[in-house]
């Protein structure tokens, strides 16, 4: 049996969608929550949510994970959080785990630390893994939640407020 082909969540591109405002005006919707970003913040914000039951609309102004070089460590307490929204054992097998730090001045070390002295702890005090894995697992897990409506190529280019709601503009590719 081939192994399933590695994705590269780099390339990855997802399609801009006409959503129901845009296609029903009348109908201005009235969502009890918008999350402003598909970044990691956005992405946990928007499964926490809708773990306890609350719909979510999250938009993103582009069409991609983050590329290139962005996070690569993530701490113990953020691990604890990817464990409540249930993908944190996927993080932790793809990442690099570990818990002593060096510094090193030149080919010396100067100085050794350790993060997690105490023991029964079950994550690492740290663990080495590009944003970008961890975006799309993140992605992946929001994707399982009919409660969340992903929304691409959609960004928020001013919100006013009123006193029982805030009405948001955002530019599409079909305009706002
Ligand atoms: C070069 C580099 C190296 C880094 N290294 C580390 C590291 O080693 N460790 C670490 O912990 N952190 C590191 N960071 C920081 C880390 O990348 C950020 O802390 C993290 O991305 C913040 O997540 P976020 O979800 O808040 O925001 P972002 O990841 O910035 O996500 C915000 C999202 O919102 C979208 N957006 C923005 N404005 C709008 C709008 N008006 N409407 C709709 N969508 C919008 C953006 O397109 C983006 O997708 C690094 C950052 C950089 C640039």
């Amino acid at each position: 049996m081939n192994p399933t082909p590695a994705i590269d969540y780099q390339q990855q591109r997802f399609m801009y969608q006409p959503c129901l405002e845009q296609t029903r005006p009348a109908d201005a919707a009235l969502h009890p929550v918008v999350v402003i970003g598909a970044g990691p913040v956005g992405l946990v914000t928007a499964i926490d949510l809708a773990r306890q039951g609350i719909r979510v609309v999250l938009v993103d102004d582009d069409d991609t994970l983050s590329t290139g070089s962005r996070a690569i460590c993530f701490a113990k307490r953020t691990l604890d959080i990817f464990d409540r929204i249930g993908c944190g054992q996927r993080m932790v097998d793809k990442g690099v785990g570990w818990n002593r730090g060096k510094v090193f001045l030149r080919e010396e070390a100067i100085y050794e630390f350790d993060l997690l002295p105490e023991c029964g702890h079950a994550r690492p005090a740290f663990i080495n893994l590009q944003q970008y894995y961890v975006e799309g697992y993140l992605l992946e897990q929001a994707r399982q939640h009919s409660l969340i409506e992903l929304r691409w190529k959609s960004r928020v280019s001013a919100i006013a407020h009123h006193a029982d709601h805030e009405a948001l503009t955002v530019e599409t590719p079909e305009g706002s």
